[in-house]
């Protein structure tokens, strides 16, 4: 039997074979190779951080490189996870609503990912259930292994064919022992004795404790980790341990003598200042090169882009924390209590910071409690008003009242979508003189829904009452202050993720009054970026999507930049004291 007519049979599943490992068209084994990152002991220690650092050192070499995430929850994606729980929703260009560590692998590897870098016990159990309906399996029973076990690898190797990657970089989900993630675990021994040796590494992500009262660091809880990995048949290549200070080396002997691993492979990964200084703290310990080696990639790699790749990077690391300035950025924002609700707003400010030499320093505000009496008091020392995205009325008449203040006072303000609709509400009500303007989202029954579910909007993007998710082109209008952050580029593209809009029969009132809508839906009336002109504000800009999402370290995002530098520029005419524009006021103990 040939080697086609073989994997032709395996990938099917019928009675005289136990296998079940689809192939997908045009896989070519041998050439992609695997890199599978796993937790133990604790969840939450940077897997995806570590994932995205080695993968950016293998992308540096020229290697083309693929990450995935394998959640073990089973919802189908990240869309209705209340980021409390979760962090925020990371939508993609292609409208996949991910994880938040997709975030982080985008940003990292300056790499636009789409659904197939992202998988759920949601959509692997959709996948199988579908099949077994149409009948693919063939009379056989549907089981854990093979049936979905197969799903997973198939996954894992059309991503692998899509992104004709030399690595594919799988993180799983969880720590080794969760019921969610066994089936990813198995998937993945499976695939590496499929695939062979020299094509799959497995990295166990583990922690050691350092406990106060015994005051030094104890390797126990990662040895059981990694016997917990060996159990399910797991032996790992690489232990990265996760630690608060330096890993001594007697730990990483310990760590290596149960486990087999080679001392060059048992590593240390404590705390650093910032995130972005890990990529060079693996490269130092090595660990690019073992995997090179354990993968036999070295005649893959391209010694030139490696050294340009490093030297852009070392331009950006070389200026984290080099400020010749400062400023505080208030953030009115709902989910104040948790941080990683705001993600990839707290990464695009850090962006601007490295790019532009200014200290950012963010101000979580509850808008609950503002009001048009307290609100001056509550922005009295910051330079500059951000109002995310968000859903439900919660805090919005606070937000209205931030968004007057910025106005009129001439503070550098960024609406992110929820931000860009209430910005409209706010302009419609105090400078249009429509009282009663508001969102139908809040107020079904306004007497001005400046902000509305456009009956011809759900027919023109057949979306129904859905939302509008991802990548969108946006038309700039030439000569505005937008358009030339964009360096007077006429088009550009933004992700999105929201079901209301500007109602355009409102534009030409909000127009007559000063807003200018400077990036707009190419062929829709569909407003996607608002501005005030200079004449009344140095800087007043919302926008409908999330330019967040989009931000990179070596591409920060241009609202961002405008922002944060018009931000400075209000520090610079405020100087001298920490009373703000209009009255002058004592700062107060402000909320988390
Ligand atoms: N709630 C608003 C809408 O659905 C804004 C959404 C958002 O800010 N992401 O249109």
């Amino acid at each position: 039997m040939s080697t086609q007519d073989l994997l032709a049979k395996i990938g099917q599943s019928t009675e005289e074979t136990e296998f079940y490992t689809p192939m997908p068209p045009g896989y070519r084994k041998g050439h992609h190779k695997y890199v599978v990152v796993v937790g133990t002991v604790i969840s939450g220690l940077g897997k995806g951080i570590f994932a995205s650092s080695l993968a950016k050192l293998m992308q540096d070499k020229g290697l083309r490189v693929a990450p995935i995430k394998m959640e073990g929850y089973y919802n189908v994606d990240s869309g209705t996870l209340n980021p409390y729980r979760h962090g925020e929703v990371f939508v993609l260009d292609d409208g996949m609503e991910t994880d938040m560590d997709l975030g982080t692998y985008e940003r990292l590897l300056d790499q636009d990912l789409s659904a197939a870098n992202f998988t759920t016990n949601g959509q692997i159990m959709s996948s199988v259930l579908k099949k077994e309906r149409e009948g693919s399996y063939l009379g056989r029973d549907v089981q854990a292994i093979p049936h979905v076990t197969g799903e997973i690898k198939l996954r894992l190797r059309e991503l692998a064919v899509k992104s004709n990657a030399d690595v594919v970089f799988v993180e799983v989900g969880g720590t080794v022992g969760d019921y969610e993630t066994m089936h990813y675990l198995e998937a993945c021994r499976q695939l590496a004795f499929e695939e062979g040796e020299g094509a799959v590494v497995f990295v166990a992500l583990t922690y050691i404790l350092e406990p106060n009262a015994v005051g030094e660091q104890k390797s126990k809880a990662a040895q059981l980790g990694i016997k917990r990995l060996m159990e399910v048949g797991i032996m790992p290549h690489i232990i990265a341990c996760r630690a608060t200070r330096e890993v001594r080396e007697k730990v990483r002997e310990k760590i290596s003598m149960y486990t087999n691993v080679p001392m060059r492979r048992v590593v240390s990964m404590h705390d650093l200042d910032s995130i972005y200084l890990i990529p060079d703290a693996l490269r130092d310990v090595g660990i690019d090169r073992e995997v090179l080696t354990l993968l036999d990639l070295h005649e893959r790699v391209n010694q030139r882009h490696e050294d340009q790749a490093r030297l852009r990077w070392r331009w950006f690391v070389d200026r984290i924390g080099v400020n010749k300035k400062s400023v505080t950025l208030a953030v009115t924002g709902k989910y104040v209590a948790l941080r990683d609700a705001y993600a990839s707003i707290i990464k695009a400010a850090e962006h601007c910071s490295v790019h532009l030499g200014v200290d950012v320093q963010l101000r979580w505000l509850d808008t609950t409690m503002i009001d048009a009496d307290n609100v001056a008091k509550r922005l009295a020392d910051v330079q500059g008003i951000i109002v995310p995205g968000g859903f439900g009325i919660r805090g919005t008449e606070g937000k209205i009242e931030c968004i007057r203040y910025a106005r009129e006072n001439k503070m550098p303000y960024l609406g992110l979508c929820l931000g860009f609709q209430m910005a409209v509400i706010e302009f419609a009500r105090n400078v249009c003189g429509l009282k009663e303007a508001n969102s139908t989202e809040f107020e079904t029954n306004c007497k001005h829904p400046v902000i509305d579910i456009l009956p011809e909007q759900k027919k023109i993007e057949g979306l129904g009452g859905n939302m509008r998710l991802g990548g969108k082109d946006i038309e700039l209008k030439q000569g505005s202050l937008v358009s030339k952050l964009f360096d007077n580029a006429r088009m550009t593209r933004l992700r999105f993720r929201h079901r209301y809009e500007v109602d355009p029969t409102y534009i030409k009132q909000l127009e007559d009054k000063g807003m200018i809508f400077s990036g707009k839906h190419p062929t829709q009336p569909i407003m996607q970026v608002l501005e005030l002109p200079q004449s009344m504000h140095p800087y007043f800009v919302g926008t409908q999507a999330h330019p967040e999402l989009t931000s990179r370290p070596l591409r920060p995002s241009p609202l961002f930049m405008g922002f944060v530098k018009a931000a400075a520029e209000f520090a610079n005419r405020h100087a001298g004291g920490s009373s703000s524009p209009s009255q002058s006021r004592k700062p107060e103990p402000q909320p988390v």
